[in-house]
């Protein structure tokens, strides 16, 4: 079965999925095939053009369902690549090319759990579906139009998604908050600049006070560390001559689990308040980018179950759960009703960059990592 998980992951990595433009229904209909050849009853489920998502279900009854999640996309192989990167090569410690770590390799040894299973699926109470994504670098469209088009929950829903962990089970993840603030001067001669209103001076103002409200942030401790804000643009200005009317800045405040888009606009509405007063008029903000944090209570029983194994098997540190370090679709599974956790094989430092690679020792590792959860969980 370790040979069958490299060389699923080997195939998986020669089918293009570099989003835009995703094309990940090639893989989903490889993988539709090669379920259906087990016997099993797939499903592809049609996105947009040529962009669709693989769903498998085995197991039985309305109490628990359990799904395996993980993307069909990968990201552009930009970069110096020493080799193809959808050549899909094995030196049989690594297996190279993009998505070997985000993530095909969670693919694999979750589609090799799923498959072990079958000959018990009769045993299992409740029910394991694959939900495998299209568009997860981008828009989130895969896991978005999965969630709306199956509303059905059971009693207890859980979710795994197989992002690469290095095994460490991951309890949440951060979320951001990006937007545009504009400033509203009015332009002068700047031979003159006391009979204008200098925008930039406006913007500067605004600066200061982020500066320190990102210090602020950073004394707000939790269990998954402290939220951040980091102005990261500026544009302004109109004329080397002109007292400038215009200028805005961007902003990225990362976010820890709990915290809301709403309860960030309101905080970025009250600095406006006390550093502009009754000019505050003069500011606009723009949302850009809302992307929540993730997480799962510690005592919630996939979690703890996770961690038990993962203990077991791989060491007293794989018992403590982590924060993962990227974005990820966890906030979503949660939100669609789902208690989520992220935990696969790979490295995050693998992703997105040239040369990306894969332990093969962590993909058969995590497949059975996978099968024991299954088990307990559905038991
Ligand atoms: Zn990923």
């Amino acid at each position: 079965m370790s040979e069958e998980v490299v060389s699923l992951l080997q195939k998986m990595i020669r089918i293009n999925t570099v989003s835009p433009p995703g094309n990940e229904k090639d893989l989903a209909v490889f993988l539709e095939a090669y379920l259906k050849e087990k016997g099993l009853k797939p499903c592809v489920q049609s996105v947009e053009d040529n962009r669709a998502n693989l769903i498998c279900e085995i197991g039985s009854g309305d109490e628990t369902l359990l799904v395996l999640n993980g993307h069909l996309d990968v990201v552009p192989a930009q970069g110096e690549w020493k080799f193809d990167p959808f050549a899909g090569n094995s030196d049989g410690t690594y297996v190279y090319g993009r998505g070997a770590a985000d993530m095909k390799g969670g693919l694999a040894a979750l589609t090799c759990a799923f498959l072990s299973v079958i000959p018990y699926a009769d045993k299992l109470k409740g029910k394991l579906r694959l939900v495998f994504v299209a568009d997860e670098e981008t828009s989130n469209h895969g896991s978005l139009y999965y969630l709306a088009h199956d509303k059905k929950r059971y009693s207890k829903n859980y979710a795994v998604i197989a992002e690469p962990t290095e095994l460490r089970v991951c309890k949440g993840h951060l979320g951001a908050e990006r937007y545009w603030i504009s400033f509203k001067g009015s332009g002068a001669h700047s031979s003159k600049p006391e009979n204008g209103c200098n925008a930039i001076y406006l913007a500067s103002k605004m600066i200061n006070a982020l500066e320190q409200y990102h210090i602020e942030l950073r004394k707000r401790s939790s269990s998954y560390g402290s939220p951040s804000c980091a102005v990261t643009r500026i544009e302004g200005g109109e004329k080397d001559n002109t007292v400038p009317s215009s200028c805005k800045l961007f902003i990225d405040r990362r976010t820890v689990p709990g915290e809301t888009k709403k309860d960030i606009d309101n905080e970025i509405d009250i600095i406006i308040k006390n550093v502009f007063g009754k000019e505050k008029d003069r500011v606009e903000v723009s949302s850009f980018f809302d992307f929540s944090a993730g997480r799962i209570g510690e005592d919630n029983p996939l979690i703890v179950t996770a961690c038990e194994i993962a203990k077991r098997r791989r060491g007293e540190e794989f018992g403590k759960p982590i924060i993962f370090g990227a974005g990820c679709e966890q906030a979503i599974f949660t939100n669609g009703g789902f208690d989520t956790i992220v935990w696969g094989p790979g490295s995050l430092s693998q992703a997105h960059v040239p040369n990306e690679r894969i332990p093969i020792e962590e993909v058969t590792e995590a497949k059975k990592l996978y099968e024991e959860l299954i088990f307990k969980m559905l038991r």
